[in-house]
């Protein structure tokens, strides 16, 4: 095990080592999401403003330092990454580092994922399982060809609906994810689970939130959970499980279809007690909340040796200012963000 001395951020030295992540209430982190870029090749409206400004290319980690930021992190406990973005799969070459970290999986890491808008996945699909992906999310929010070209304004619904036939055909599993917005997709959510339950794949919904300047009154957006799913079960029989995929979802199955519908309510529940997660962007930075601005810079020591025990000092520096929660407020009160940066750049 690779041990050091750090000081970073800290008056008191730090023993760094490859040790396990508690932070200070006492939740194992055991889950690292990488946003691997914050472009994208959609401009969905409740997550990005249309003429969006990027990072500058030359901030961004390269591919061979994120896959060394990301074994620093399942060398100290972490089982599962998730890569998100912007979109994953529009990063050049971003099969390299996918492939890399694919051969980690089951020497320490439990599960590789991604979280894609489905955009790129026809040509990726198989590869993608060839590199020990197993299961992927992709959003997904509406089923009409029109609207979704409407709420991703440069989306083709089609181009996805390959992308799902490609992922299932090379047998990845999917889970769909579909952001509740008022007035726009709060009817079409008995069509959505009765379509992804009859393809086999889990649905889950989620509540909009605050993150980031956008063209639009989120307020407008926001559709609290716990409507919809009492409007849900007018149709159908939720029965809550148990069941667990790592993350903030809550499951119930849906009696009439044999399906599993999760909600994600970061608004309305705050899920924060079992927090196992921190979030990683592509230029090194780590927010240890996906709604607090505090984050530590990896970036540093990462470039400055290439002794991992710089990097374990800066991680477990950060995990000590992991945050109780978050405080996402939406109302006609509250007209800025929650947190200045989009979705895009923490990842989702
Ligand atoms: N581009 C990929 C995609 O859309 O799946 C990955 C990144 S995207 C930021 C990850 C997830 O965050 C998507 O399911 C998206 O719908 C969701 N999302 C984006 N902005 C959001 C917001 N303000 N509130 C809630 N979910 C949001
Ligand atoms: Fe792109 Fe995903 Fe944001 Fe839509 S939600 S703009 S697909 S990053």
């Amino acid at each position: 095990m690779n041990s050091n001395v750090g000081t970073i951020g800290s008056a008191a030295p730090l023993v760094a080592d490859a040790s396990p992540m508690i932070d200070p209430f006492g939740r194992a982190v055991s889950y690292l999401r990488v946003s691997v870029t914050d472009r994208c090749d959609f401009r969905c409206t409740y997550c990005m403003a249309e003429n969006m400004t990027f990072l500058p290319k030359k901030d961004l980690l390269s591919l061979e330092e994120l896959n060394r930021l990301c074994s620093a992190f399942i060398a100290k406990g972490v089982r599962k990454i998730r890569l998100t973005g912007g979109e994953p799969l529009v990063r050049k070459n971003i099969m390299f580092l996918i492939r890399e970290l694919g051969k980690q999986v089951g020497t320490g890491l439990e599960e590789l994922t991604l979280t894609t808008n489905g955009s790129q996945l026809a040509r990726h699909a198989e590869e993608l399982y060839d590199c020990g992906v197993r299961r992927i999310n992709v959003s997904l929010d509406t089923l009409n060809p029109d609207k979704f070209h409407k709420i991703t304004r440069w989306g083709d619904l089609e181009k996805v609906m390959q992308g799902i036939d490609a992922a299932q055909k090379a047998g990845l599993k999917i889970k769909l994810n579909a952001v509740a917005l008022k007035d726009f997709n709060e009817h079409e959510i008995p069509g959505m689970l009765r379509f992804a339950h009859g393809r086999g794949m889990d649905l889950t919904v989620i509540e909009t939130m605050p993150m980031g300047e956008i063209d639009a009154d989120r307020t407008d957006q926001y559709l609290p959970l716990s409507e919809l799913r009492a409007s849900l079960e007018k149709q159908f029989t939720l029965t809550d499980i148990g069941y667990q995929t790592g993350g903030p979802a809550r499951y119930v199955t849906v009696g009439e279809t044999g399906g599993r519908l999760g909600f994600i309510t970061p608004m309305t529940h705050n899920f924060c007690e079992s927090c196992n997660r921190v979030r990683l962007t592509c230029t090194g930075t780590l927010y240890m909340c996906l709604g607090q601005n505090d984050a530590a810079d990896l970036r540093s020591a990462l470039r400055a040796t290439e002794d991992d025990g710089l990097l374990y000092a800066a991680i477990d520096e950060a995990i000590t200012r992991k945050p109780k929660g978050h405080d996402f407020i939406i109302d006609r009160t509250h007209k800025k963000p929650a947190v200045a940066r989009h979705m895009s750049v923490t990842g989702g």
